[in-house]
């Protein structure tokens, strides 16, 4: 008998390519049919067969109060009412891009696009602007989006391909855009004009960074006059109330947001001072436009959810999350297997292996962890047992605010079991 799923990716795969809209969503790196959701409420989702899974996914960290949580749904509802989207300013805007600037310290303006891939392209183009200057810094396995120049030794879906970059990528087009490896300062000059950096490496699994790292990138790139850019479209408001400045006592130039901030609508901002801001169209010669831009709708959700939560809601979650990484380690180790879960905050990794191995510090280590072949029989395993974690060992687990003491102890019993699946394989 065909299961609903195995219908619906049949008919998404005639006119949709891969069945999906984004390639993470595949299960290419895992095998088998990916469950097409209809609905989601806190913690769970549930599938077009009706299964309900304990969602880890949580839409790659969009989602931190959990699936159509009251508030976001009623403060949509009222949105909708009043159109979605006009061409003009509307008060949304300013109230969203009011307490993220009250939030974070030093983040004085930001304009709203509508995904994180934008808000770093934008963000790019503001530095070069800004600076004059052409080549750009990245590190090995950070993803920053899909726009061409950063498209080269991603994490996430692109490691996921086992891809160095994208074909249709020119190499003028990442002539200018030298990668380094994390966790290792690199020594610039003065032709960089930014560097950019997720301050917790969220898309190569969880590569934390060393003691040392972000403060020594702040310091290189003041040396020589180029800017830092902190893509926090995952640790924006979720490793902490005001994000990785506040985690890691260090203060970027720019800021990139995306996920966290449009409360599970398409949302992106980037930022700085109003003096750096002032370079953008239409203040300054630096071209950036979005013809849904500041939706209402988006900002609506965005607000609302950072509305709700407070400092105590991030410490509560990173505790209930450390205490689920201990227990999860634990669970895997009565299997024989190794498994380790490093945290930040209310960020968890999950790397599996049959040796002993030390925490990755960087893509290399990262890599050899995650592809040992390990994570699909213990995907697989989980998910027979309702937890959806997500199809990629490249990925994070993203423990929401709906996620339950409860929920994460029914899960650590489920990973013993599927620790011992995946030992057998
Ligand atoms: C998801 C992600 C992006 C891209 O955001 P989209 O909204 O998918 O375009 C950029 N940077 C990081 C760190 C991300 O995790």
């Amino acid at each position: 008998m065909t299961s609903l799923n195995e219908a619906w990716f049949d008919r998404a795969q005639k006119v949709l390519p891969g069945g999906v809209d984004s390639p993470v969503r595949s299960f290419r790196s895992v095998g088998g049919t990916p469950y097409t959701v209809v609905r989601g409420a806190g913690a769970y989702v549930e599938d077009v067969d009706g299964t309900r899974y304990l969602d880890f996914v949580q839409s790659y960290g969009a989602s931190l109060l959990g699936h159509a949580h009251p508030a976001v749904v009623s403060a949509l509802c009222e949105a909708v009412g009043q159109g979605t989207t006009f061409g003009a300013p509307t008060p949304g805007e300013v109230v969203l891009a009011e307490v993220m600037t009250t939030r974070v310290p030093g983040l004085e303006q930001v304009r709203l696009v509508s995904s994180g891939t934008e808000a770093l392209m934008s963000a790019v183009r503001l530095a070069r602007g800004v600076t004059g200057r052409d080549k750009i810094v990245k590190f090995d396995g950070c993803y920053h989006g899909h726009s061409d120049a950063l498209l080269v030794a991603g994490g996430s879906g692109v490691a996921q391909m086992g891809l160095p970059g994208s074909a249709g990528v020119t190499a003028g087009a990442v002539s200018d855009t030298i990668v380094a490896p994390y966790n290792e300062v690199p020594a610039l000059d003065e032709s960089v004009a930014a560097v950019l950096v997720e301050p917790v490496a969220a898309n190569m699994n969880l590569v934390a960074p060393n003691a040392g790292f972000l403060r020594g990138l702040r310091a290189e790139c003041s040396r020589v006059g180029a800017l830092l850019i902190f893509d926090e479209v995952i640790t924006g408001f979720r490793v902490a109330f005001a994000g990785a400045e506040e985690f890691f006592g260090v203060r970027p130039d720019m800021w990139c947001f995306g996920k966290v901030i449009g409360g599970g609508l398409p949302v992106g901002a980037f930022g700085g001072t109003s003096e750096m801001m002032a370079s953008l169209a239409p203040l300054g010669p630096v071209y950036q436009a979005g013809t849904l831009s500041g939706n209402p709708l988006a900002t609506a959700a965005g607000t609302t959810v950072l509305n709700m939560v407070t400092p105590g809601d991030y410490e509560e979650l990173s505790q209930r999350v450390a205490t689920f990484a201990a227990n999860l380690e634990a669970a895997v180790a009565s299997s024989g297997l190794v498994g380790r879960c490093p945290t930040q905050g209310p960020l968890m990794g999950l790397f599996l292996s049959r040796e002993p191995f030390e925490a990755p510090k960087n893509f290399g280590e990262a890599k050899v962890l995650c592809e040992n072949g390990l994570y699909r029989a213990f995907f697989h395993a989980m998910l027979e047992r309702g937890v959806a974690l997500a199809p990629g060992a490249y990925e994070i687990l993203f423990v929401s605010l709906a996620h339950s003491a409860d929920d994460l102890a029914a899960t650590v019993h489920k990973a013993a079991e599927a620790a011992e699946v995946a030992a057998r394989s």
